[in-house]
């Protein structure tokens, strides 16, 4: 679970690739999303390489943990924790990751439709 030098989210980490950053805490960053899909789309995401959710183990519930906490926090700083938000993390191709490098989507600032597409 090192870096992957092909890794675009771990590029990002290394500050390869540009990114907004957001917040920031030791095992974690957050950042906006290129694509947003709602007015505040923001990406926390591990510095240590997960492939994705299901990649997680015993030896990672600290990790898992302070990612949710890192969300609820980046919240918080963007001002959004009130209003409400959503977080989503995509597992495999049939769920929608074009990314596997795990990723909680924070989503706010409009109405969020119930089930999700
Ligand atoms: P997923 O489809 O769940 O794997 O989410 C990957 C997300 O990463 C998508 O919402 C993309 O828009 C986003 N994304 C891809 N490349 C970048 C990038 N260079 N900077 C920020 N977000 C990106």
């Amino acid at each position: 679970m090192g870096r992957s030098a092909d890794c675009l989210f771990c590029r990002i980490v290394s500050g390869e690739i540009p990114a907004e950053l957001v917040a920031q805490g030791d095992e974690w960053i957050a950042f906006r999303d290129v694509a947003p899909q709602a007015p505040t789309h923001v990406l926390i995401i591990p510095r240590m390489h997960v492939d994705s959710v299901a990649d997680l183990d015993q030896t990672s519930g600290e990790l898992a943990g302070q990612l949710l906490l890192a969300a609820a926090e980046t919240a918080q700083i963007l001002g959004v924790s009130e209003d409400g938000y959503r977080l989503v993390t995509n597992r495999g191709i049939r769920a929608g990751q074009s990314v596997f490098h795990l990723h909680i989507h924070l989503l706010a600032g409009r109405d969020m439709a119930w089930p999700p597409g």
